[in-house]
């Protein structure tokens, strides 16, 4: 997390001192040329020809900064995700990848047992003979081993949590209500990208084994019908020795959280 912040401000301050060099630039060339009268001739190229639009703004969203919808003007930035403003380092598909995970162990909730939790398929396809198309959507498709074989699962076990979220709204997402879900189906959830509301769905499901030699093989896959290019999907693994009853995703993260973004 310190990490990303450094970035971020080196970020910063390269915009800053780019944007100081640039106008030092321009200064010296305005006071090294000659000053030159356009010959009468010319048509003026700075006189406005036209009134100004009298702009119509459309609010920035977290793909588009505020609009003009008569001019198609644009003015200041797309909306901060929730993920970047919070500092969050956020893990994308990489198929073959580790990384640890800290959870509660099953039996006692004060030991902790360190997985390692594995990208084993990633993929982001139209279509397939259970997966039916939507016009304007996409499949996004997840699947991630773990396996827990340090000495504390093999005395107490372990006990392992997935949410799911969304990049840009972070733990702000409407909850779909119960009509709705009857209606659409389960696993229904609205998303908005790029100023339009879509009709979403996603399922995630779980299986686990211990081999002979106390070692815990949990699967987990996550699976979504999606607006195309949407790139805000996310799910994390929360250490389950955090969750109370009714906890928002902001109270159980820590420093240890897993998070991938679906891109
Ligand atoms: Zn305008």
């Amino acid at each position: 997390m310190r990490k990303i912040l450094t970035i971020s401000l080196a970020l910063m301050l390269c915009v800053g001192c780019f944007g100081f060099v640039a106008c030092g630039e321009n200064g010296n060339e305005v006071q090294l040329s000659e000053p030159t009268e356009a010959p009468a001739t010319a048509a003026p190229t700075s006189v406005p020809t036209e009134e100004p639009c009298a702009h119509v703004w459309t609010e920035a969203n977290y793909q588009t900064p505020k609009i003009c919808e008569v001019c198609g003007e644009t003015e200041g930035n797309p909306l901060t995700p929730w993920f970047e403003e919070k500092g969050y380092s956020v893990n994308s598909m990489v198929v073959g990848e580790t990384y640890p995970y800290v959870t509660a162990c099953y039996d006692d909730k004060s030991k902790e047992t360190i997985g390692k939790v594995t990208v084993t398929e990633y993929k982001v396809f139209e279509s397939d003979e259970t997966h039916e198309a939507k016009e304007g959507y996409e499949w996004r498709f997840v699947s991630v081993t773990l396996v827990f074989d340090d000495e504390n699962t093999k005395y107490y076990g372990a006990s392992y949590n997935a949410w799911a979220g969304c990049y840009y709204i972070g733990n702000k997402e409407k909850a779909p209500d119960p009509e709705e879900i009857k209606a659409k189906g389960e696993g229904y959830f609205a998303q908005d990208y790029n100023g339009k509301e879509y009709e979403c769905w996603r399922r995630t499901g779980w299986d686990s084994s211990w081999d002979k030699k106390n070692v815990l093989t949990a699967h987990y896959e996550y699976e979504a019908l999606l607006p195309i290019g949407y790139d805000g999907a996310i799910f994390l693994f929360v250490n389950s020795g955090r969750i109370e009853s009714g906890a928002a995703l902001a109270d159980v993260i820590d420093e240890n959280t897993l998070f991938f973004r679906l891109v």
